[in-house]
């Protein structure tokens, strides 16, 4: 078989302890997921947390040791940080009961969901879609991800993110309002999981604008640490 042009290369995350990458399918994310920060936003409580997807060349994928380089997109003013817990699946499947879907689970990384929050907010009264805001380029930076067993009870971890040096956001992941189990569940019965699908899992409170030159630093218990510079 001969394509017209060459096809875009498989876009692959490394592994903590093995030579093999991690290929990504797609690249799911759930919003409001923590509380706290669906009032910072605005949302009125008792809201239940969404589904949106970026594209998988969106991941901005950031090697073990290395600090990613992350160009400030156009269109915005408001460039806004969200460190986010990153699921990704070794298993597939449809409708997967949420006390079986850990069993779905390679790995976890650290992960930023990177928001054009200015026309997130414009696309929100125009009752529009997200992408814009959510689905641009380089809007995905990953860091390694880490084999589920070696990660440990990720539940228990905290999840922290620094902004030159300082702490801008910090929860604990058990403040998640779907847990990573209920959440493969619900995604799996509105789309048929892959292996290879990273998820991020929703943000805490303590968003907010990062601007060229920035050094953001996200963190997790038992993960590699995710290093970025806005440039
Ligand atoms: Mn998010």
């Amino acid at each position: 078989m001969t394509y017209t042009f060459p096809p875009p290369p498989v876009v692959s995350v490394p592994v903590i302890g093995s030579g093999a990458r991690f290929p990504v399918h797609r690249i799911y994310c759930v919003g409001r997921n923590y509380a706290e920060h669906a009032q910072e936003m605005g949302e009125s409580a008792g809201e239940p947390p969404v589904f949106f997807l970026k594209p998988a060349d969106a991941a901005l994928v950031v090697e073990a040791g290395q600090t990613g380089q992350f160009a400030y997109p156009g269109l915005t003013r408001e460039l806004h940080h969200e460190v986010e817990l990153v699921v990704g699946l070794g298993e597939g499947g449809r409708n997967i009961a949420a006390d079986e879907a850990l069993r779905h689970v390679f790995g976890y990384a650290v992960g930023l969901d990177m928001t054009r929050r200015d026309l997130q907010g414009q696309m929100k009264k125009r009752g529009g879609p997200w992408d814009i805001s959510k689905g641009f380029d380089h809007a995905a930076p990953v860091g390694p991800i880490t084999p589920a067993a070696r990660a440990g009870e990720i539940t228990r971890a905290e999840i922290t993110l620094r902004v030159n040096g300082e702490l801008r956001q910090h929860a604990a992941l058990s403040q998640m309002i779907w847990s990573v189990p209920e959440i493969i569940a619900r995604l799996s019965t509105a789309w048929e999981l892959m292996p290879g699908d990273l998820i991020y899992t929703g943000t805490p409170a303590g968003v907010a604008a990062v601007r060229p030159g920035d050094a953001l630093e996200g963190r997790i218990g038992g993960l590699e640490t995710l290093h970025v510079r806005i440039v």
